[in-house]
């Protein structure tokens, strides 16, 4: 799709307004609440084959293995000491609407949406790098194979996040009742399915009106995160006019693999991801820390 297309779209969502999913272009729509979940790829026998011993307890990171399976790659410096004040404070009262942290480090935060692709080599690839994720995932996306993001959360490297049950790109025409069964069901999910009890809340497709954050706040929820950047196969949308990350910019991708990647696989473009995030000489802190 064009750069055009996707940055208007940009320009819509900061607006606030609802927009259409003709506007969301091909790509983009793959990330849509339309898409039916894929068939889970099944293979996950083989993923686990080989000893990785360090995992949730947070060994070191294998500096020759993070080139030999990611050429072009090397560990992530490590992140800064958490701040002992967050920079946005959060209130159960008034779900905080946020796209980035006011914060200067070199640090930029990382969030995978939805949940179509189960690539048992990004467990892997989770493993190796041991950076933090946010998942903002959607029932209706994941359901076809919970396990793969039990995997995923068992990791202790990732944060899971309520993206809705059916994902709704039009939130905002939804009645309040609706949007209130689609963000209070998603945590009752989640908590089922991972023990985890969500505090954000990502819209599908960036929109939200009011009755958005009144029906957050409703489930429990205390902030509604947004992005800066979106990562498509080979490169970012950029919403700011430099067309570089700023200190504190969250990030957006999706559980993407070939068949909404013209064949690249989810590691491929993580891999990209990674790489223009430390050409700019980021790291990659834990939101979670933040706010
Ligand atoms: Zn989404």
């Amino acid at each position: 799709m064009s750069h055009a297309s996707a940055s208007s779209w940009s320009r819509r969502r900061l607006l606030g307004g609802a927009v259409s999913l003709a506007a969301l272009g091909s790509f983009t729509a793959a990330c849509g609440g339309g898409g039916t979940p894929k068939a889970t790829s099944g293979d996950r026998a083989t993923s686990g084959a080989s000893p990785s011993p360090t995992a949730a307890a947070g060994g070191g990171v294998d500096a020759e293995l993070i080139a030999r399976r990611y050429p072009g790659l090397k560990p992530f410096a490590p992140a800064p000491p958490p701040p002992a004040h967050k920079p946005i404070v959060l209130s159960a009262a008034h779900p905080q609407v946020f796209s980035r942290v006011p914060i200067t480090d070199k640090v930029v935060f990382v969030t995978i949406d939805d949940g179509v692709e189960k690539d048992p080599a990004f467990i892997q690839m989770v493993k190796d790098f041991q950076v933090p994720l946010t998942l903002s995932l959607a029932d209706t996306l994941i359901k076809d194979d919970y396990r793969y993001f039990a995997e995923l959360h068992a990791t202790g490297f990732v944060s899971i996040q309520n993206h809705t049950l059916t994902h709704p790109l039009d939130m905002p025409r939804l009645s309040a009742q609706r949007q209130l069964e689609e963000i209070a069901g998603q945590q009752v999910k989640l908590h089922r399915e991972y023990g985890t009890t969500p505090y954000l809340f990502r819209p599908p497709g960036g929109n939200y009106n009011a009755a958005t954050v009144a029906a957050a706040r409703g489930a429990g929820l205390k902030g509604m995160m947004l992005w800066k950047e979106s990562m498509e196969i080979h490169d970012m949308q950029y919403q700011g006019a430099s067309h570089l990350l700023r200190p504190g910019d969250i990030i957006l991708c999706h559980f993407r693999g070939p068949a909404q990647l013209k064949g690249e696989t989810m590691v491929q473009m993580m891999a990209n991801l990674y790489r223009h995030i430390q050409a700019q000489g980021f790291t990659v802190a834990d939101i979670t820390h933040y706010v």
